[in-house]
């Protein structure tokens, strides 16, 4: 079975959908990490224009491995798997994947690492890059709890401006043209706004098995 959990940043897919891959003996894909990955090839090369940021595709080597429940993102034969998450990826990703030639290219790459038995999050999952999953999950939980979570994640961090730069990645990633963030036909919505971990992963078990 796939399962395919999609919502905005700080809805808790990347935490839940990795404790329910574990509970389930199943692989599994963070989407996001592929775009940030291929994000950070444009910040180190200091390219920002559509153009040239299309331009690198055809020379970039994303791999993504999972293995003991840890996922390597490795970027041209080097892992980048801990440099994905800095505030300078989180504020230019949603320019470079909103770009359709992008998506495409990494909306294939997902689908050739996804085979049977895998949980893959983002925001397009069951949309677009994998309609068919049997389970689809959609998360939400207001800005104002997001951002705090996110603050938790990052103490260095300023609450307001990690809010701020949620609300810019979501307006970009719902309003863009090609795979916006969107709840999937057919897709369970969990509102995890007061739930802890432990009881949304619980949800999406049951309704797996
Ligand atoms: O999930 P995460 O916050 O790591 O995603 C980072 C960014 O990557 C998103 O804000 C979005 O712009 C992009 N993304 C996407 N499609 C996906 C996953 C992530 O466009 N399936």
């Amino acid at each position: 079975m796939i399962i395919s959990i999609d919502g905005a940043a700080g809805t808790g897919k990347t935490t839940v959908g990795k404790i329910v891959a574990n509970k389930l003996n199943y692989q599994f894909l963070d989407s996001g990490k592929i775009y940030r990955a291929y994000t950070l090839k444009m910040i180190k090369n200091n390219i920002f224009d559509t153009k040239n940021i299309i331009g690198q595709l055809s020379s970039t080597k994303i791999k993504y491995i999972y293995k003991n429940n840890k996922e390597i993102l490795d970027l041209d034969g080097i892992d980048v798997s801990n440099n994905l998450h800095s505030d300078l990826v989180d504020k230019h990703v949603s320019e470079v994947s909103r770009i359709p030639e992008i998506r495409l290219k990494m909306t294939n790459l997902q689908r050739n690492i996804v085979k049977k038995n895998f949980i893959v999050v983002g925001r397009d999952i069951g949309s677009v890059v994998l309609p068919n999953a049997e389970l689809k999950i959609f998360l939400t939980a207001s800005i104002k709890e997001r951002a705090k979570r996110r603050f938790n994640e990052r103490k260095n961090e300023n609450l307001d401006e990690i809010e701020n730069s949620i609300k810019k990645r979501d307006l970009i990633d719902s309003t863009r043209k090609v795979a916006p963030l969107t709840i999937p036909e057919k897709a369970f919505v969990i509102d995890t706004e007061n739930k802890n971990i432990d009881t949304v992963c619980k949800e999406i078990i049951k309704m797996a098995k």
